[in-house]
């Protein structure tokens, strides 16, 4: 593509964006750096999540933790509930870590150079570059997901495993020397209402001129299945309306949120027995017909949920605590956790005549 074009494009990208940015709390006018930590928090919350999902959270956490100097001397506990509900808690634990080095060793200030931002925990080549970029002005090359298909479609990489071809490369190509931020947020807000992954609106996109894509045939495209996983949740209660809970084990998937026990997740469908329990061997707990599902990016969860009263427990050598509707809000539980929550009091009401 000969300069000329690539001049064109970024005007009507840029035209576009001035005309239909999207309202976004942590964003300021054109042209101006954001706030360094509402970038921070922002970057780290758009991490495998959209938008839409993270704005509630956004501002709940904001309010909670308005500066770095909040989040650093929070517990890790209190920052978890925070997240609670936003998925990828991995993530949550980094930026309480990223806080606590950036109030001890940066005087609480959020360092601007991309390099520097890539030693601190949970901190990687996009997000450090978005940071850099939207915050400090720095021109940085910004490449999210989306500006990556962005990238090749208008150069028809996409999908085109036979040309070789440099994503950095092209990037340097297609970004203006200056305001890079700008064009970055452009181009995300461009794909967000027309280059969007499945079924972009080529017909009247605005700069279909400037692009090179061809969309593939449907046949060719590939589905991608999800793996499944299984696991028993044992939910064990009494008759005053308490449940048992454990945390999770930090190493594991969801590691550190508190759970409702259950199984190691497994791909087979056997359902395997928790071992750390013995029950009154005249009770027979009840397995809930429904299975939970729950969806991870790279797998979905079913969970068979099992309803057990205290009084029928003979042994309980799971690490873990008593809560009720009230008190477990204390604690950082995943949407899947609550589901489960949920539907056990569902199925316990009605029936609680046979239990
Ligand atoms: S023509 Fe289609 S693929 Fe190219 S930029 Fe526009 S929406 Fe995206």
């Amino acid at each position: 593509m000969n300069n000329i074009r690539i001049h064109t494009l970024q005007r009507k990208i840029k035209l576009y964006y001035k005309k239909n940015s999207r309202l976004l709390p942590w964003r300021i006018k054109l042209g101006k750096n954001q706030d360094p930590y509402k970038t921070l928090i922002s970057e780290i919350m758009l991490q495998q999540t959209r938008v839409k999902a993270v704005l509630d959270y956004y501002k709940v956490f904001l309010i909670k933790f308005p500066d770095i100097k909040s989040l650093a001397l929070a517990s890790e506990k209190e920052v978890l509930i925070a997240w609670s509900g936003l998925g990828y808690y991995r993530r949550a634990f980094n930026l309480h870590r990223a806080a606590k080095i950036i109030f001890k060793e940066y005087n609480g200030i959020i360092p601007s150079e991309k390099i520097v931002l890539r030693t601190l925990p949970g901190i990687g080549e996009y997000t450090s570059s978005a940071i850099a970029s939207f915050a400090f002005g720095k021109e940085e090359l910004v490449v999210d997901t989306n500006v990556e298909r962005f990238i090749k479609r208008i150069f028809n990489m996409e999908d085109n495993s036979s040309k070789s071809y440099n994503l950095k490369e092209l990037g340097e190509i297609l970004f203006p020397k200056k305001n890079r931020g700008d064009f970055a947020q452009a181009i995300m807000d461009f794909s967000n209402d027309y280059c969007t992954k499945l079924r972009p609106k080529c017909h009247n996109c605005i700069i279909s001129r400037y692009c090179d894509y061809k969309s593939l045939d449907t046949s060719q495209k590939i589905k991608v299945k999800k793996n499944k996983k299984y696991c028993v949740s044992y939910f064990i209660y009494d008759l005053k309306g308490f449940f048992f809970i454990r945390r999770r084990p930090i190493s594991e998937i969801l590691g550190g949120m508190y759970e409702i026990p259950s199984t190691l997740w497994k791909s087979s469908k056997k359902f395997s027995n928790i071992n750390l329990i013995t029950l009154d061997k005249n009770y027979n707990p009840i397995f809930l017909n429904k299975l939970i599902k729950h969806d991870f990016s790279h797998f979905t969860l079913f969970s068979k949920v099992i309803v057990i009263k205290k009084e029928k427990l003979i042994t309980n050598n799971i690490k873990g605590l008593w809560v009720n509707k009230s008190t477990i809000k204390r604690f950082p539980i995943s949407n899947l956790t609550k589901k489960v929550i949920d539907y056990s009091f569902e199925e316990i009401s009605s029936l609680k005549k046979f239990l």
